[in-house]
């Protein structure tokens, strides 16, 4: 197996991207669904920013470096690895914020909710924050919200039904679902289609504007690598522009911004959709890092992640039985993201096991394994190494071991 994984990865027209990464020859880095790593030169571009543009222009560096313009230049180049034409992405606050903002922009496209069209439909086990916020939305328009398990989302599809909001794959099982046609059933009954894109920017081939997707929203601290924190995007299509009014008006969004007037009046286009300052250092950071993945082709992160997700399961297949180890994600490559989950009554133990072996990956409580595969910095020797060390130490019964026991570290997200 291993001597395939060394084949696969001499002939990976990815394989040269490692290289640019900080991460050690020996180094199994399987959490980039969380947090990705570093270019190799990012310390460097962070202290020029410093010297050479906040040093240099100082305040003039808004205009003279161009750090105003930098969340839709930013905003078209994730524009471009998510299939939105340019001045329909914005880069700004969190996914959670952007989301906000997306479901109370959609509900004003709808006529303001009636009794028989007032449900915000979400997929049941999406990420918390996103139940939260749209719970929260829910109340605060005076909707019904209707969490829906995600293989019921199509048929929860009817005409009462406002928005749906959901994530394209499944924080936890890496489960995805059908973008397009969960998009065009959402049309069918006169409602929008919101999607999170936190696990799929930077390993699906995605089209938004192709599906005419309403609204999207997005990390970029995951797999695009643009560092801890980093702003969020919001796409909005260019047909919802100019007709809606923002919920978070801010004096950035505002069509005369520096004529400091009392009364707010949205920007044309994508930048309504702004509101404060951008966090500019940490958005030249994220530049930075996308200036690597913008060659890539999505389609073949895609396929990669697909085989590297493939040879991880394979491996895990041989022992897992043996082991009270099962597969959590979809088999299917097709119905998985990059990520594969498995569980396991002693998970947390395992996981530092793992990591006392090279490989890091993330325990979620209460039995749950996580596995990323980031296409940009995992070798296929990576896939078939992580399993292999995983049914090594269920072998010699390291989840039984008092030395990986214990409350330890913190969680991650
Ligand atoms: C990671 C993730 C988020 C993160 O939200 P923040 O507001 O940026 O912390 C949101 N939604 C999903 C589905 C995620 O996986």
């Amino acid at each position: 197996m291993r001597r395939a994984a060394r084949a696969r990865d001499a002939a990976d027209p990815l394989a040269h991207l490692r290289a640019r990464f900080v991460v050690g020859e020996d180094d199994i880095y399987c959490v980039g669904n969380s947090l990705g790593l570093p270019r190799v030169e990012a310390a460097e571009r962070a202290a020029a920013f410093v010297r050479e543009q906040w040093g240099t222009h100082r305040v003039a560096g808004w205009n003279r470096a161009g750090w105003m313009e930098a969340p839709f230049r930013v905003g078209d180049t994730i524009g471009r690895l998510i299939g939105a034409a340019p001045g329909q992405v914005v880069v700004g606050d969190t996914t959670t914020l952007q989301l906000h903002r997306a479901l109370h922009a959609a509900l004003d496209l709808r006529p303001e909710p009636t009794p028989t069209k007032r449900v915000i439909v979400v997929d049941a086990e999406n990420f918390p924050a996103d139940l939260y916020i749209a719970e929260g939305v829910a109340e605060a328009r005076g909707c019904t919200l209707r969490r829906v398990p995600m293989a019921e989302l199509g048929q929860a599809m009817n005409e009462e039904v406002a928005v749906l909001a959901a994530s394209h794959v499944n924080f936890r099982d890496a489960r995805a679902l059908d973008m397009a046609e969960l998009t065009q059933r959402a049309h069918a009954v006169g409602a929008l289609a919101i999607w999170d894109l936190a696990h799929s920017t930077g390993v699906f081939d995605l089209q938004l504007d192709a599906l005419e997707v309403d609204f999207a929203v997005g990390c970029t601290y995951k797999y695009l690598n643009g560092g801890p924190g980093a702003p969020a995007f919001l796409y909005a299509n260019r047909r919802h522009h100019g007709r809606v009014r923002s919920r978070t008006p801010g004096w950035l969004g505002h069509r005369a911004p520096f004529d400091m007037a009392p009364d707010y009046e949205a920007a044309p286009g994508i930048r309504a959709f702004l509101c404060g300052t951008p966090r500019m250092a940490s958005l030249d950071a994220m530049a930075f890092a996308l200036e690597l993945i913008e060659g890539v082709s999505m389609a073949a992160a895609r396929r990669k992640s697909m085989e590297l997700g493939e040879a991880f399961i394979a491996g895990v297949e041989r022992f897992a039985a043996d082991h009270e180890l099962a597969l959590l994600s979809p088999r299917r490559a097709e119905e998985r993201g990059a990520h594969v989950a498995l569980t396991h009554p002693r998970a947390q133990p395992l996981a530092r096991a793992l990591a006392s072996r090279g490989v890091a990956v993330d325990f979620r409580a209460p039995d749950t394994l996580r596995f990323a595969f980031a296409p940009m910095y995992t070798r296929h020797l990576d896939a078939v190494e992580s399993a292999a060390r995983l049914g090594e130490l269920l072998a010699e019964g390291a989840d039984h071991d008092p030395a990986f026991a214990g409350s330890g570290d913190g969680p991650v997200t």
